[in-house]
């Protein structure tokens, strides 16, 4: 058994052949006989060809995978009337007499270099689009079509790299998962194979020799066993088997609404604690994300993420999520949750600490950072603030004060920025008790039931010792939720509950009665919670 690691883009297991895809090269004359104004036509003709293919294509992705994810096959479609672009074909065909499908290819080899060595991580994206239009237009040119992406046993495939239209293309009845050498987990690939719920690694290295071996994708563990041992398949397939139990749960429930016999309907959302836990949300159909805990981005570097890291990773998830709600809650650092470099002081007490939101009002500028990574990855979707800890109205207000700065900011650039909600977690008894008031400070609330139990209680969610004196069902935190939600209501705010207790499939009838607006859970409770609550009747009398 030989083992090949590399970055998961969808956890799942695919088991079956390996299959080597190699693109075919393309056999380009460079001089013509043809002149210059007869090689542009050639060129304009396929080029409009291409446009058209690249209209079926969108239509069929925005079949198959929504309106967010095929607008490449648009931007595909406008690369192919961009002006420099089309200059530059014609430049090489005027100027060196050369063929239509030659200087096409140069072209898209010469844009593709300069874009992907661009600083702004958009324009290094672009990199593989352009070569993907003048590959296209070349194929077109030369009566070229690539061959092995479709046609016998199905399989996974393994490719250096593979193009959004190749993989919208596939024959998914056929496609087990992929494994590519080379792209980014930032490339609309990825975002595709996510979205089509296909397991895929990136950045293997295989060779030849792997072609026909039976072999196992293991996305959960970013790993591929080739010739696997047989305890391992079989472990494997009973995983696989899991797997699709679970899917085929989410196939009966996919698209329904979370609403109750009588009509009563909560959103169910999803948490995540970094971005590739986005496919789970997508596969799973969570209706938005509730909390994206964005302190794992600082607990999984070695120093601080800058700006522009960080609104890589929000922007992924933002346009993943594809215009629905993705709540990011500002670092909750500190406590359980400590990295090096922040050099916090050991503490007596860490979890009643300097932590949270307590950290970013005093180092304003790690704060600022982050902010300004939200707001502008704000202009790619749909996307709230959340600030973790609050105990006052005054760092509600603090807060939201240096948020209007990082906005500001960002206006005076130029800097585009979506609409963002504001909202925090009521997770200390000090922000139930001032809910009213902080409920007219902003637009949501979010109730960290995980903090709110052990500060209600007093009694540390961390030690194993106090399990059994754990307990989020105690009459005090089930009041406390009521007292949230309704004052919350009071004041037009929605309230929600991110905390492990919104999926407590015991309390969801109470929570509906409450009035909760949302549940955001683990995404493989999301499916679970739904079957639940289209089961549910309020307009009888509570069984609990
Ligand atoms: C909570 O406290 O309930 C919560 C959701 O936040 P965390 O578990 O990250 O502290
Ligand atoms: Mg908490």
């Amino acid at each position: 058994m030989q083992v090949a690691t590399g970055k998961s883009i969808l956890n799942g297991i695919a088991i079956g052949p390996l299959r080597i895809y190699k693109k075919t090269e393309i056999q380009t004359c460079q001089n013509s006989t043809l002149t210059p104004a007869e090689e542009w036509e050639r060129f304009d003709a396929a080029r409009r060809k291409a446009q058209e293919q690249l209209a079926g294509l969108y239509d069929k992705a925005l079949d198959e995978v929504g309106e967010e994810n095929a607008a490449i096959f648009e931007i595909h479609q406008m690369m192919l009337d961009d002006d420099d672009y089309l200059d530059a074909v014609k430049a090489i065909i005027d100027t060196q007499n050369t063929t239509a499908e030659y200087a096409v290819t140069t072209t898209g080899d010469n844009f593709s270099a300069t874009f992907a060595a661009m600083e702004d991580e958009y324009m290094r994206a672009r990199a593989a689009d352009v070569k993907d239009i003048s590959r296209r237009v070349a194929d077109i040119l030369t009566g070229q079509q690539d061959a092995g992406m479709d046609g016998g046993r199905p399989a996974i495939l393994v490719a250096d790299d593979l193009t959004p239209s190749e993989t919208v293309q596939l024959d998914k009845s056929k496609l087990l998962g992929f494994i590519t050498r080379h792209g980014s987990s930032n490339s609309h690939t990825a975002i595709l194979a996510r979205t089509m719920n296909i397991p895929a690694l990136i950045g293997v290295d295989f060779d030849d020799s792997w072609d026909g071996r039976l072999a196992v994708l293991d996305g959960y563990n970013h790993c591929v066993y080739i010739d696997p041992a047989q305890e391992l398949l079989a472990t494997m397939e009973e995983k696989r088997k899991s797997d699709l139990k679970q899917e085929s749960l989410l196939q009966n429930l996919k698209k329904k609404p979370n609403i109750t016999l009588d009509g009563k309907e909560i959103k169910v959302y999803a948490n995540i604690g970094n971005a590739s836990d986005v496919g789970l949300v997508l596969q799973n159909d969570a209706q938005g994300i509730g909390l994206f805990r964005s302190e794992f981005i600082y607990l999984e570097s070695e120093n601080y993420p800058t700006e522009d890291q960080q609104f890589a990773l929000y922007k992924r998830v933002v346009e993943t999520m594809a215009g629905k709600k993705v709540i990011i809650r500002t670092l909750d650092i500190g406590a359980d949750k400590q990295a090096a470099y922040f050099n916090l002081d050991k503490e007596e007490n860490p979890a009643l600490g300097y932590r949270a939101i307590r950290i970013c009002l005093t180092r304003k500028e790690v704060f600022k950072q982050q902010l300004r990574a939200i707001l502008r990855a704000s202009a790619f979707g749909t996307v709230s603030i959340m600030f973790p800890m609050i105990i006052s109205v005054r760092e509600v207000r603090d807060a939201k004060e240096i948020l209007a700065e990082c906005t500001a900011e960002l206006q005076a650039q130029g800097t585009a920025i979506g609409k963002v909600e504001v909202g925090i977690m009521i997770e200390t008894p000090a922000a139930v008790m001032l809910a009213d008031e902080l409920a007219q400070e902003v637009d949501f609330f979010s109730l960290g039931t995980n903090d709110l139990t052990q500060y209600t209680l007093a009694i540390d969610r961390q030690n194993p010792k106090l399990d059994n004196f754990y307990d989020p069902h105690h009459p005090a935190v089930l009041r406390m939720i009521r007292h949230t939600v309704e004052a919350g209501h009071r004041h037009g705010c929605w309230v929600g509950i991110c905390g492990e207790l919104g999926a407590d499939l015991t309390l969801t009838e109470t929570f509906l009665r409450m009035g909760l607006d949302e549940l955001s859970v683990s995404p493989s409770a999301v499916l679970p919670l739904r079957k639940l609550i289209r089961s549910l009747d309020l307009s009888s009398a509570p069984t609990t």
